[in-house]
């Protein structure tokens, strides 16, 4: 049976909504600097578009994306639910970059297993101090033919796997095929781009049927 792997923020938590939220009221909000405009940034460049550029903010947003309060209370995307209760049977394990403490992991077991199927949740091991994509890509291609597709907002992930051969099905969130492009020149015949979870779960469905 195909089995899928899926990636927590901004795939399935409005991980980015939420550091809009409390940075707009802290630093002030600017026009054009909204929640779809981080999310798509930092899925493309690694970097918190606006606020990340003051560096009392970044450490900040450091501090905040190992936090298990900031965690507990995000929202999850619209569709993202219904979803994944869809494909529920295919869902192997969720995938995350967030590090592997014991409150972290408490958190976010906790917030997935109020919305989605509980499955084993991957993590960042603690002794990895930075964000590493490759790491994360060599997660999925050491269980080779176990995951046949992975779910993912970040395209640093996803060409860390297209670099290590990973052969599966790469479904994209929150990019359209023409955000890629604006920024890289990569071969994306692997990659199914779905802007939101109204083309993504339809595209699940579709894959596994
Ligand atoms: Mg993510």
């Amino acid at each position: 049976m195909k089995k899928i792997a899926i990636d927590v923020d901004d795939t399935l938590s409005a991980t980015s909504l939420k550091f809009h939220q409390v940075l707009s009221k802290l630093y002030g909000s600017v026009p054009g600097i909204t929640p779809p405009a981080m999310a798509k940034h930092y899925a493309l460049s690694g970097r918190v578009l606006h606020y990340g550029d003051n560096p009392a903010a970044f450490n900040y947003i450091h501090n905040l994306s190992n936090s298990p309060e900031f965690h507990l209370d995000l929202k999850p995307i619209s569709g993202s639910v219904e979803s994944l209760n869809l494909i529920s049977q295919h869902i192997d394990c969720y995938w995350t970059a967030r590090v592997d403490t014991e409150s972290m992991r408490q958190v976010t077991e906790l917030w997935l297993k109020k919305y989605y199927p509980i499955r084993p949740v991957v993590m960042r091991p603690s002794e990895y101090a930075t964000n590493s994509s490759f790491l994360k890509a060599e997660i999925i291609i050491s269980k080779p033919g176990y995951y046949s597709a992975v779910i993912d907002n970040d395209v640093r992930v996803v060409h860390a796997l297209l670099e290590l051969g990973y052969k599966g099905e790469i479904f994209v969130h929150g990019l359209t095929e023409e955000d890629h492009k604006k920024h890289f020149k990569k071969n994306t015949s692997q990659i199914i781009f779905c802007e939101n979870w109204d083309l993504l779960g339809p595209a699940l469905i579709d894959y596994f049927s």
